[in-house]
């Protein structure tokens, strides 16, 4: 199998140099990754001037519609995938983290762009500023896609989540995507790339595919741009020093060597829920995918007093793992990579056994199923022991990127939470315990040196994702040694790839920019009332202001007994003297809440289907019996749903009759879209 590059549209192979990438558990010759000759700026180019276009003339909605169907469509070949990855040594359970982990990361953001995300091409970030007394200047933050190209490079041991992963958050903010695969792994990213260009899905110049080398690539970056790549800390460490990432400030985000720790809590003796967890746990973590994962336990913290039973526990579980040819079902772990990748991991090993000593495994004697030891790149789970972690500087800085952990000794919680930092920041450390004091004091002794905590004990044992594994939904990276990045983390990870600019002026011209109706910017009054406006006719702004009035006694009482909130607020003068907020007895806020809705709606049937909800909602003055209120209601935002209905945001202010705002909130409907004719 030739490996070629997707750009421009094309696939093409302009390199004369080939490299040979073998299969990890036979050592035959899979794939052939051509590599070099593409003009990088050209590349560079086709994605800033056709895909990015595309790209943002396209709302979030429709982003999100496009990361659903590439999710189906992958989900229907993935078994392609499934079968060229056994040649990379992923069993079926590896498989399942990385083809289906990664088609699940782009279900999660669609679903999250859909429901979290305006149907628009920008984001407001918070709400507007007042920044004048007279309300005629304000500031409001926006969220726009820039203008460049997200360049992704990928690490071997995830040719398709590593991929996709990436991919997701970068198109679903509008910018294009130039993909490059680890060469190792690249045959499956490969065959990912040439299903991702088939499906005709992404709009063109959305996503290019490198195999091989970048060439030239760096030199044509700009501030618009950003890379985010995954790997070794040095290649990291190189790539980041590059003139033009720092001379254009490229945003460089970065995922790579991580000593993650998995850290037995005092109160989790043997014989508790979470001593067991944790044996589960880190014995899971050194298997899965040979342990050539970036968030992989190396590290295993436990209670002095109980290092001998974890490593008795330790080993006895580990002794079940059959190694093998991954395509067997009976086979719990394949090889690494590679015969270069074992060799690696074997030479750190070694350099941890300057400071450790193996206690269970042994790299030259096990047992392997279906397949050729001497030419496959098996090794054994190996655990070793560090009776000095204290004193000791390679066991928290030396990633053996491969079935291997250090079960080291703490003697109190100030102990391990020095340890655990010893990794110069981690992706992700797991605490076993059953304890929240326990958690909370490793919570503010390790949280600044780690991307993401877990805390596993009996009550989430049983449904808990994992140590090791990055949910779409919450951040991944982590400081120092990790890369300092952050990936993921739900749409919160749209950030990296777009400019955060802060807009100032009147709050007509923001109201204008941003299509949300701010206060201090014009209402509109039309004849009829904004309810009797069609979606695409109700403009923003527009404006409904009601006749006052007046809350009785009467009414509050009513209210009290025919809802049966009796407070003493609202019903007992005396118990509310020298009350800080009241001056008496007092309307209660539903009950304002309920009047307003009787002052503002036109009850007609009519283009408004349903309210669905308030937010924001603040009661801000009480309402004494006596007092007159009177309610505007002003068109905020429009976010079309679909063919039949859009929601309208509405700004709504209940005041008294002297103007004194008593509660403000946005209130929520449905409307309906002209019918056609
Ligand atoms: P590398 O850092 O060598 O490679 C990572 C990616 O960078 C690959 O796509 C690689 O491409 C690319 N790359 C390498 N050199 C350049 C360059 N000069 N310009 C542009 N791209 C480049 O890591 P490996 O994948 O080989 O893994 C090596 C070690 O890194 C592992 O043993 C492990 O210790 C660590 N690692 C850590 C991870 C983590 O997240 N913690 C994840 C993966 C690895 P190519 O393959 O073509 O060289």
């Amino acid at each position: 199998m030739k490996l070629d590059s997707f750009v421009s549209g094309q696939w093409i192979s302009p390199g004369r140099d080939s490299i040979e990438v073998r299969s990890a558990v036979t050592g035959d010759v899979v794939a052939h990754a051509t590599s070099g000759g593409i003009d990088m700026r050209e590349t560079l180019a086709h994605a800033r001037n056709v895909g990015g276009k595309n790209l943002r003339r396209m709302t979030f909605h429709q982003r999100a519609d496009m990361l659903k169907k590439l999710a189906q469509y992958l989900t229907e070949r993935k078994d392609q995938l499934y079968k060229l990855s056994f040649q990379t040594g992923a069993t079926r359970t590896d498989n399942l983290i990385d083809v289906d982990g990664g088609i699940g990361t782009l279900f999660v953001y669609a679903s999250k762009g859909r429901r979290e995300l305006p149907n628009s091409a920008f984001m407001l970030d918070g709400t507007v500023e007042s920044l004048a007394k007279g309300g005629t200047f304000a500031g409001q933050h926006i969220l726009t896609s820039l203008q460049g190209v997200a360049l992704h490079i990928n690490a071997f041991n995830f040719p398709c989540w590593g991929m996709l992963e990436k991919l997701a958050p970068a198109l679903l903010a509008g910018v294009p995507v130039v993909t490059k695969p680890a060469t190792v792994t690249s045959y499956v990213a490969h065959a990912l790339a040439r299903m991702i260009a088939e499906s005709n899905i992404l709009p063109e110049g959305a996503f290019q595919f490198i195999v091989g080398t970048t060439d030239d690539l760096f030199d044509h970056l700009t501030c618009q741009d950003v890379v985010s790549f995954t790997g070794s800390a040095a290649t990291s460490e190189m790539l980041q020093r590059h003139p033009v990432i720092a001379r254009e400030a490229v945003r460089f985000v970065a995922e790579r060597d991580s000593l993650n720790a998995a850290i037995l809590a005092p109160d989790a003796k043997p014989g508790t829920p979470e001593f067991d967890l944790f044996i589960k746990e880190v014995a899971k973590e050194m298997t899965v995918k040979a342990g050539q994962k970036c968030t992989a336990i190396r590290r295993a913290l436990a209670p002095s007093a109980h290092v001998d039973t974890f490593i008795a526990a330790l080993r006895e579980r580990l002794a079940k793992v059959q190694v093998g040819n991954p395509e067997l079902e009976t086979v719990r772990m394949g090889p690494v990579v590679g015969l270069k990748q074992r060799r690696d991991v074997l030479s750190n090993v070694e350099k941890l056994k300057t400071e450790a000593q193996i206690v269970v495994g042994d790299p030259d004697n096990f047992q392997i199923e279906g397949a050729d030891r001497a030419r496959g790149a098996f090794l054994p789970p190996l655990l070793l022991h560090c009776a000095d972690p204290k004193n000791a500087k390679g066991v928290h800085e030396i990633e053996a990127f491969g079935p291997v952990c250090t079960v080291m000794g703490y003697d109190g919680l100030d102990q391990a939470i020095t340890l655990a930092n010893r990794g110069g920041g981690s992706l992700v450390a797991s605490v076993y315990t059953h304890d929240p004091r326990t958690a909370s004091e490793m919570v503010f002794g390790i949280g600044t040196f780690h991307g993401r905590l877990v805390f596993i004990d009996r009550d989430c044992g049983k449904e808990q994702t994992g140590h090791g594994s990055p949910m779409p939904q919450m951040t991944h990276g982590g400081p120092g040694r990790a890369g300092g990045g952050e990936e993921l983390g739900g749409v919160r990870s749209l950030g990296h790839y777009m400019q955060r600019t802060a807009l100032q002026g009147s709050p007509a011209m923001l109201a204008g920019i941003t299509g949300s109706w701010t206060r201090g910017a014009p209402v509109i009054e039309k004849d009829r009332h904004p309810f009797r406006y069609h979606f695409e006719d109700l403009g923003i702004g527009q404006t409904f202001l009601s006749k006052p009035r007046t809350v009785t006694l009467e009414d509050i009482e009513h209210f009290a007994h025919f809802t049966g909130d009796t407070f003493y607020a609202h019903m007992d003068e005396e118990a509310t003297k020298g009350h800080p907020f009241f001056p008496g007895r007092v309307a209660h806020g539903y009950l304002l809440l309920s009047f307003a809705a009787g002052l503002f709606v036109d009850p007609d049937p009519g283009p408004v289907l349903a309210n669905y909800g308030l937010d924001n909602l603040r009661f801000v003055k009480p309402i004494q019996p006596g007092e007159a209120i009177k309610v505007r209601l002003t068109a905020k935002e429009k976010s079309p749903r679909n063919k039949q209905y859009g929601e309208v945001r509405w700004d709504v202010e209940i005041t008294t009759d002297k103007g004194e705002t008593a509660a403000t909130y946005e209130l929520l409907t449905m409307n309906a879209v002209r019918p056609s004719a």
